[in-house]
């Protein structure tokens, strides 16, 4: 086959226009990228429609000014960010003095591990923590050990429950 400039001429304008519809198709994804991207790191409307228009605009580069001017994180990640920060906060917003040497002690802790200090105790019956003061475990209903606020015949039934178990 030998190629006249005529048919040279075909390739050649089928070839630029293949390498600019390319072109334009990368181009289209970047701003549909961006696009995509900015929604997903800020609800400012203008920010929504600037970051695309840049890239619209000055394409590759544009690209890249938006990924080094755009909001570090995503709106998912600064939420979960500010969700642990919270977490964090009431952590040591829990955490109480021991009455016995005012360590800082959690809320499921028994004993204080520097002075040995009792903190709470546990349901006879069903074993979760309670406050030292409380006379009935507020979780199974069972008197604590020693009160008898409602009677003998409630410890009596209980003790029998238990004994059945
Ligand atoms: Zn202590
Ligand atoms: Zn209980």
């Amino acid at each position: 086959m030998v190629l006249d400039a005529g048919s040279l001429q075909t390739i050649l304008t089928y070839l630029t226009a293949l390498f600019g519809a390319f072109l334009a198709g990368l181009w289209i994804s970047l701003v549909f990228w961006t696009y995509r991207d900015v929604r997903s790191r800020t609800q400012d409307r203008l920010v929504q429609i600037l970051a695309p228009l840049l890239v619209a605009v000055l394409s590759l580069p544009g690209v890249l000014i938006y990924m080094i001017m755009r909001p570090p994180m995503t709106i998912d990640e600064a939420y979960q960010h500010t969700l642990e920060e919270e977490a964090l906060l009431s952590e040591v917003e829990a955490r109480q003095a021991c009455p016995g040497c005012g360590a800082s002690t959690l809320p499921d802790w028994q004993v204080c591990p520097t002075c040995h200090t009792k903190l709470r105790k546990t349901c006879t019956n069903c074993g979760r923590l309670m406050e030292l003061p409380w006379k009935i475990c507020p979780y199974c209903g069972t008197l604590a050990p020693g009160m008898r606020t409602s009677g003998e015949s409630t410890e009596g039934e209980m003790l029998a429950g238990r004994e059945s178990l």
